[in-house]
């Protein structure tokens, strides 16, 4: 994180002045007041395309809509696996969303059975989302 950035971050209430900051809408021009008008209203215009912007921004506090990993709820799955030996391997894993074929390999190297000099043996066979335990 940059260090401006983290500024802002720890001073949410701030005021941005945007006066001389790059245009959002086309990106090529700068905001800037430019009459006496733009002063007196707090406004600014962009110099290539005109949008008008206030000219100070409050921060609004910063909302993520993507919690952490450690907010989500987790969603289980069951990986198995096949090793080049015809054994076969099965896992109960949590992730957020659905692990890609990267993190199945990665993790069969960290946790897997069949694991030698940091290579995974093992091949994937399926890993499918437990949605609801059945009781029999
Ligand atoms: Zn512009």
């Amino acid at each position: 994180m940059r260090i401006d950035k983290f500024n802002q971050f720890i001073n949410e209430s701030t005021e941005e002045d945007m006066k001389g900051k790059k245009c959002e809408t086309c990106g090529e021009g700068t905001y800037q007041d430019e009459s006496y008008m733009d002063d007196l209203k707090g406004i600014l215009h962009c110099t290539n395309c005109d949008e008008k912007i206030q000219r100070y921004k409050s921060n609004e506090p910063i909302v993520s809509d993507t919690p952490t990993n450690s907010q989500k709820t987790m969603k289980q799955f069951v990986l198995t696996t096949t090793s080049e030996s015809s054994d076969h391997y099965i896992y109960f894993i949590e992730h957020p969303e659905k692990p890609t074929q990267e993190e199945l390999q990665k993790f069969l190297v960290e946790n897997g059975s069949d694991v030698e000099d940091g290579y995974s043996y093992e091949n994937v066979d399926m890993c499918v989302e437990i949605k609801d335990f059945k009781t029999i």
